[in-house]
């Protein structure tokens, strides 16, 4: 990887919603395209991804990833989606660095799960920008979390674009059937305080979300879905803004808001 100074790049937090949103053109995936569009072209990217929950903390290290179908119950189609960009070993190995004296292992078995290849199909439909997933360990606290986004922040001026992939509000067991049903009033309380929280910059709010009570819970029943945002906000620098690219809900339980922090000055979201 060459490392040589660029402009500084955005950081982004997709909120991913089902898989099915990958052969999907909708409010979200219109913003996911506005957000790679809008980003000066990346060397790398770096992925969070909710679906890389591990013990321990690795990143991808391969230079062919494959595309990882982890899901089950959706259409062949979704089974078909190839996402064949290259890895970056050299980035793996800078992640390492960047982390120690953190144990970070280079793995060789993974690859670009759905929570990143959702997004990025979209975003970057072309596929020919490397990318690097870094797993999140699912013993550690939000804190932890937080504070490794923070140390991945010089990345920002090597031309790495690092991503989080998850959902603020996500409950698998509350999703409601049917066309355009209502979100609960427990998420849009819980996704509001956490908006708050992003456009005031309160970062320990957001580390201490478990303390928003009740509706944190139903939110947010497993952390993997709301860690990534944690990344992505250790990452706003001082003099950044945290901009709102899209909002809304799918099922009535999965939060749909995407943001980012140091898009050009009046960079605006859609409808948000
Ligand atoms: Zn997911």
């Amino acid at each position: 990887m060459n490392t040589s100074r660029t402009a500084r790049m955005p950081v982004i937090f997709f909120g991913h919603g089902s898989p099915m949103n990958t052969l999907a053109r909708n409010q979200y995936t219109e913003a996911w395209r506005r957000l790679g569009a809008s980003v000066p072209k990346p060397k790398a990217i770096l992925a969070i991804s909710a679906h890389w929950y591990t013990r321990g903390t690795a990143v991808t290290a391969m230079a062919k990833p494959q595309t990882i179908h982890d899901f089950g119950g959706f259409p062949q189609a979704l089974f078909d989606i190839q996402y064949p960009a290259p890895g970056d070993p050299a980035l793996a190995e800078r992640v390492r660095g960047l982390l120690m004296p953190l144990v970070v292992h280079l793995d060789q078995s993974w690859g670009l799960d759905h929570g990143t290849w959702s997004v990025l199909a979209h975003a970057f439909p072309d596929a020919a920008t490397p990318v690097v997933q870094l797993s999140m360990d699912g013993t550690k606290p939000a804190r932890f979390h937080y504070d490794l986004g923070r140390q991945l922040a010089p990345l920002r001026d090597e031309g790495v674009l690092i991503v989080g992939s998850g959902n603020v509000v996500h409950n698998l067991t509350q999703m409601r059937r049917g066309e355009d049903v209502a979100a609960f009033d427990w998420a849009r309380r819980f996704n509001e305080q956490v908006r708050a929280a992003l456009a005031s910059r309160q970062h320990q709010t957001l580390v201490d979300f478990e303390r928003l009570g009740e509706d944190a819970r139903l939110s947010v029943p497993s952390p993997e879905h709301f860690l990534p945002l944690l990344y992505i906000a250790g990452l706003q620098a001082e003099d950044e803004a945290m901009v709102f690219a899209v909002d809304g809900y799918e099922a009535g339980s999965l939060g749909m808001l995407s943001v980012a922090a140091g898009m050009t000055a009046g960079w605006v979201g859609a409808g948000v």
